[in-house]
């Protein structure tokens, strides 16, 4: 067992609420008893209220992230097919990869380390050559690099291109309005800001997208990911009746419904988004406090969810395992050519300010520890607290 007072503070998986991961420990029951899939059928729906989309179709599938990439690429992708990759960090290679292996031609369009293009970037691209799709990420884990995927989204759509937003790190923290960006498939993974144990992939699916897989020339060059076999089973359920293709991850979808509920019902998603937003400001100012630099190079490309920082002048890797004896679990470099000189903070679901304040407690100490003292105890809660509260408009 984990020890009580130990902080999961990668970016993902995260710390879940309680009541989620109580929903895994109820007794599992057949994946097409009426309990079940009426349960499914309500993720299904709500999880268009979280996609703010509510007329495109929602997938479920058990799998990570990562599936959600190959089944957004697989079916909508046929040889030759051109795609622009957005590159932002570690997961837009993936995509990359992904497409290449699915016979596309691939143009990357790239910005320094730190950031992302914008949408004047892709739109020169897109004057030069025609892309059936255009690959964003919303929120770079490997950077905390956020991208402007509204701008974007905006200009591939004027070329008729369709958007394809890798929202992993970002669904359920950062702003994301699907329908109304004109985002084509916005995908994402359980264990992240949508706060559910390991195992989901989940995407939403506009209807121009799966008219695109269903015209297809070629059968989908993948047999697990085709919409063909999941489209009829997604809708059966959603009419509240059993179908069969793959077993669901029957456990996962009922701790679901509680995540949602906690997002959508409780939280309230708009309120969501800016606690996100705030919390994530409020713990920059705390790690400038010490001297510490997040990597994003400018405030606006800071992403909500997450923040790659670089380490201070004289400390390396050795702080993340002094952060681990304060209680405190963060993730390492991730960019090759970088990966010895920054470090990830998850912030994102149920992990909040409670949580930030600790962490920033934690690395005073673990700093205090790997011999970097130029800040004075208690530096880097002030700045965090005092930001925080005015941005809540308490002083
Ligand atoms: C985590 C992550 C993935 C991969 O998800 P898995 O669940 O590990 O397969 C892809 N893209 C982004 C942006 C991520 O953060």
């Amino acid at each position: 067992m984990k020890e009580k007072q130990e902080l999961l503070m990668i970016p993902g998986p995260i710390e879940f609420s309680p009541a989620v991961l109580n929903a895994m420990s109820r007794p599992t029951n057949s994946h097409v008893s009426p309990e079940f899939v009426a349960c499914f059928g309500r993720c299904l729906e709500r999880l268009g209220d979280l996609f703010l989309a509510p007329k495109y179709q929602s997938f479920i599938l058990a799998g990570s992230g990562t599936l959600a990439m190959d089944v957004a690429l697989s079916n909508l992708l046929e040889p030759d097919d051109g795609v622009l990759i957005v590159h932002s960090g570690y997961f837009s290679d993936r995509m990359r990869d992904i497409a290449e292996l699915y016979g596309a031609r691939v143009d990357v369009v790239s910005a320094e380390t730190g950031s992302v293009p914008g949408p004047e970037d892709v739109q020169k691209a897109l004057e030069k050559k025609d892309y059936k799709i255009v690959c964003i990420t919303h929120v770079d884990t490997s950077t905390s690099v956020l991208a402007d995927i509204k701008g974007i989204s905006a200009v591939a759509r004027k070329a008729d291109a369709l958007v394809v937003v890798d929202g992993v790190a970002a669904a359920g923290g950062a702003e994301c309005r699907t329908e109304e960006w004109g985002i084509d498939i916005y995908l994402t993974a359980s264990q992240k800001a949508v706060g559910v144990p390991p195992g989901l992939a989940l995407l939403t699916v506009s209807p121009r997208a799966l008219k695109v897989a269903a015209e297809r020339t070629n059968p989908v060059p993948n047999y697990y990911a085709s919409f063909t076999y999941w489209l009829p089973i997604m809708e059966a359920y959603q009419a509240r009746k059993p179908a069969y293709f793959g077993t669901p991850a029957v456990n996962l979808v009922y701790a679901l419904e509680v995540s949602l509920k906690e997002i959508l019902e409780d939280e309230g998603l708009e309120e969501r988004f800016i606690r996100h937003e705030k919390q994530g400001q409020a713990f920059r100012a705390g790690l400038r406090a010490l001297g510490m630099q997040p990597l994003p190079a400018g405030e606006e490309l800071c992403a909500p969810t997450l923040t790659a920082v670089y380490y201070p002048e004289g400390v390396s890797a050795a702080l993340n395992a002094a952060l681990a004896e304060e209680g405190v679990l963060v993730a390492g470099g991730l960019l090759p050519a970088i990966k010895g000189d920054y470090f990830r903070i998850g912030h994102m679901g149920y992990s909040g300010l409670l949580d930030l304040m600790g962490v920033l407690g934690g690395l005073e100490r673990a700093l205090i520890k790997c011999g970097y003292d130029a800040f004075s105890p208690g530096a880097a809660l002030q700045a965090c607290q005092k930001e925080y509260l005015a941005l809540r408009g308490d002083v």
